[in-house]
């Protein structure tokens, strides 16, 4: 199609700026393909939503008050734009002959170029990583298409053609535009006269979608779905000629109610339309806070993640109101980064209407409403883990490394937030993080003062590391720790109830009560009796370890690492690597197994290139176990193939 942009750079050569703004206006029609990814993800939307299609209305409503939304907070700081009219509300019209309904509001508008951004295009970073995360499999990613928010297009589940038109508030009324596509693949634009500030979405019903046009139908529809919103949304009186029109919704802020008056299908839609989630919340907390600070908040957490999650500045959580009125989407200042899964409203007596972001940033008011945000939702979390394991499990699989970042944030709630983290271990033997440090706790041994844990690249290498082996010997539990944030965490969650976390891996092993006299005796016979053979080894080996000595913790493998009690662990050493950092290295001390026949058998090895090799061998297969990297893999298979032809002529 023929756009005319390089006509317009002519134009505006020749003609002066005002004369090009009218002949653009009349002129400017130009036709727009959809992004390949609209187009995509409007077919599998019609297909997915096609047994729900009455909830275009609902996203609708939700967009024009959105729009208001957006129209107050900008009106803060520039009254004009309310251009004499802040009586904002949306209003429903339908029209039986020309098959049309109408949803209109006054609210913010949009330019031209915004139209193309929203409405042409999704904006939204996730969309990507949404499209590479569809399978192939229709049913599948039909469920995928229900967490990602589409809201406008749903619109074309019940219309065949679209006409939206908008108008800026700030723009004069030349900058009106209109809109138009059929939801197939283009899409029309246009700038025209529109008087009205604000937006009129008019949807063209599809043959069989005469079943809309009906006010019972639309009343109830907006009942169901939209009682919460705040604006009051008008629909002509039934029966009335004239323009009479009443207000269909209760229109009456949902978190200023009282609990016991909201029913579970009023706290679903309201967070369907603030978190822009088709999925229902898992969890919600409403509470009301009085006294020196007040403020209502009503907090959900969601099903699943978003796309963004790990992106740490992309956050659309927790909306701020100030006595009803919406001040401003995610506030940062309302809720921790690591609650930036948490979606909702709070609504403060306290602040003043005209707050800025520079504002909250030092108002004691929001470090008092955050605060008490936070326990709400540590407790809402701490409920859930108790009484309903299954969603406990849900959101830890969704959003549990997200709160892992909470320990090393938040210092003041590291205890609880500890008490909330769940992990694998030996006790189940399957990657389930389903132990949490209490039921650690609470199956110790007798003669156990510690929790003892692991950390690895994967749950296999935790899993299989050479340094469960007296562990599982004795039947004490370990933590298998292998998400990449652990490392980190255990820095911080050094305690939980008064016992110490200790790692498998660092340190002497010191097993405490758990180990026998007899234990002891023998390791210090065995440490004698060793001392020529260790003392051999750790010449050879010279600069790559610290020490090498005797070690009991093994009981198949012959040999593993360990670092000082203080030094970063191998694994750590081995991620910040990874990350790019340089002139790190920490001298392992090599711990081998007096039991283990290759050990053994390198005491009567006497050529000393063998020994060497012996040795070296012991060390690179220790460091492999443990994920490490080995500074000369092909050294390390010639050695291990030479020991094989001895064995094998043996
Ligand atoms: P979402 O509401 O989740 O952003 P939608 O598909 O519902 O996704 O809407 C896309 C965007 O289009 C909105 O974010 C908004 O910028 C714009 N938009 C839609 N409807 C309106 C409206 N009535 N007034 C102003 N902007 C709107
Ligand atoms: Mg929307």
């Amino acid at each position: 199609m023929q756009t005319l942009n390089s006509h317009n750079a002519i134009f505006g050569k020749i003609f002066p700026r005002s004369l090009f703004r009218t002949m653009t206006t009349e002129m400017h029609k130009e036709t727009l393909g959809f992004q390949a990814e609209v187009r995509q993800i409007l077919d599998l939307m019609i297909h997915s939503l096609y047994s729900n299609k009455e909830i275009f209305l609902r996203e609708l409503i939700s967009n024009a008050s959105d729009a208001a939304d957006k129209l107050r907070f900008e009106a803060l700081t520039d009254d004009a734009l309310f251009e004499g009219d802040s009586d904002l509300a949306i209003k429903i019209h339908f029209d039986k002959q020309a098959r049309t309904i109408t949803v209109s509001d006054n609210g913010v508008g949009m330019s031209r170029s915004e139209v193309v951004d929203h409405i042409g295009t999704i904006a939204n970073s996730g969309t990507r990583q949404f499209l590479a995360s569809l399978t192939g499999d229709r049913a599948q990613d039909l469920r995928l298409i229900g967490q990602f928010g589409v809201g406008f297009y749903s619109t074309f589940i019940v219309a065949d053609k679209v006409t939206l038109f908008t108008r800026r508030a700030g723009l004069g009324p030349e900058h009106g535009v209109r809109w138009e596509s059929d939801g197939k693949g283009q899409y029309t634009l246009e700038t025209v006269e529109r008087a009205a500030r604000g937006t009129d979405v008019v949807l063209h019903l599809r043959d069989d979608e005469d079943e809309f046009l009906d006010s019972h139908r639309l009343r109830h529809i907006v009942r169901k779905y939209s009682d919460h919103i705040t604006l009051p949304i008008r629909m002509r009186k039934e029966g009335e000629k004239e323009t009479a029109e009443e207000v269909v919704n209760s229109a009456s802020a949902l978190w200023a109610r009282p609990r016991t008056e909201v029913t579970e299908q009023e706290y679903e839609e309201f967070y369907k339309h603030v978190a822009h989630d088709f999925e229902p919340p898992l969890a919600h907390v409403h509470s009301r806070v009085e006294g020196k600070h007040e403020y209502t908040s009503l907090l959900y957490v969601p099903r699943r993640a978003p796309f963004d999650l790990w992106d740490r500045d992309k956050r659309h959580g927790v909306k701020l109101y100030v006595r009803r009125v919406f001040i401003m989407d995610d506030a940062e200042q309302l809720l921790p980064p690591y609650l930036r899964f948490v979606r909702g409203v709070v609504d403060s007596s306290d602040l003043p209407l005209n707050v800025s972001r520079e504002i909250l940033q030092h108002s004691k008011d929001i470090d008092v409403m955050r605060a008490g945000s936070v326990k709400k939702i540590l407790d809402l979390l701490g409920d859930l883990a108790e009484s309903n394991r299954e969603k406990y499990d849900i959101f830890w699989k969704e959003f549990g490394r997200v709160l892992k970042e909470g320990v090393v944030d938040d210092p003041a709630n590291r205890d609880r937030i500890a008490g909330l983290l769940r992990f694998s271990s030996t006790h189940g033997d399957a990657d389930t993080q389903d132990v949490s440090l209490h039921d650690y706790v609470s199956r110790m041994k007798d003669g156990q003062d510690r929790i003892f844990y692991v950390t690895a690249e994967t749950f296999s290498a935790a899993k299989n590391s050479p340094h469960l082996e007296i562990f599982r010997k004795k039947g004490v539990e370990v933590l298998l720790m292998h998400d990449r944030i652990d490392e980190w965490m255990v820095t911080h969650v050094t305690e939980f109830e008064g016992r110490k976390l200790q790692a498998v891996t660092k340190g002497d092993l010191d097993l405490g009560a758990l180990e026998s006299i007899e234990d002891k005796e023998q390791l210090q016979k065995a440490e004698t009796e060793f001392k020529g053979l260790s003392d051999r080894i750790k010449n050879v080996l010279g600069e790559l370890v610290t020490d090498v000595r005797i070690t009991h913790r093994l009981i198949s493998s012959p040999a593993c690492l360990v670092t000082g009690e203080h030094d970063i662990s191998v694994n750590m050493e081995r991620m910040l690597k990874a990350a790019g950092q340089t002139g790190l290295s920490v001298k392992p001390v090599l711990e081998i197994n007096p039991t283990h026949p290759l050990v053994l058998r390198m005491g009567s090895v006497s050529d000393s290139e063998r020994f060497a090799d012996w040795s070296r061998l012991l060390f690179d297969q220790a460091l492999l176990s443990e994920g490490g990297q080995l500074d000369d893999p092909a050294g390390f298979v010639q050695r291990l193939n030479q020991l094989l032809e001895v064995l094998a002529a043996a």
